[in-house]
């Protein structure tokens, strides 16, 4: 097995193949080129898949989760295609939302963490400062919220719900008149 797939292994990549790698900052940061799969070229709008317009040279980069402690950081110059539909745009980047800069799945764990401890701890875990954190954490969870919003309800039921054999609860909130959780 070479190398660049054994390290693709390790960090579970999935969405992209790595094409060189090197260690900066006294090996503190894993620095990765990487590439979507099937050379992407994926429109981030409807999935379809674009001609290239222009190969962009602007790096961009994103930070990942840690490696036994180590900051790992992609790099990618994303490509800009001609979907069929939405005209020009920039390819979709399977590893993170557009405009991030920072991968789903460090993303996700900041979420998670933030759920069952302080957000300084969490940014002691993450070797982030704290107001890192805290803007991160308020921008995944205003663009998630987005695409649910609450308008117009009139009227509300409530219900408390049990699961995992009765050791968690959770209130599950109604609009009654659309019949919709909300
Ligand atoms: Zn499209």
């Amino acid at each position: 097995m070479s190398n660049l797939k054994l390290l693709s292994k390790i960090l579970r990549l999935k969405t992209m193949r790595i094409t060189h790698f090197c260690f900066k900052n006294r090996e503190k940061e894993l620095h990765l080129a990487v590439k979507p799969y099937k050379n992407g070229c994926r429109c981030p709008k409807c999935g379809r898949r674009g001609r290239i317009k222009r190969h962009t040279t602007e790096l961009r980069r994103w930070e990942d989760l840690t490696l036994m402690g180590m900051k790992t950081m992609f790099w990618y110059a994303p490509k800009e295609i001609l979907c069929p539909t939405h005209g020009r745009v920039q390819e979709e980047i399977p590893w993170a939302p557009s405009y991030s800069r920072i991968t789903y799945r460090l993303e996700w764990r900041i979420c998670a963490l933030c759920q069952i401890m302080t957000q300084k701890a969490a940014a002691e875990i993450l070797k982030m400062a704290p107001s890192t954190v805290s803007g991160l954490l308020h921008r995944i969870i205003n663009r998630v919220r987005d695409g649910h919003k609450i308008r117009g309800v009139k009227t509300l039921g409530a219900d408390e719900i049990s699961f995992l054999k009765g050791r968690k609860f959770a209130t599950l909130v109604y609009d009654l008149d659309r019949a919709r959780v909300l």
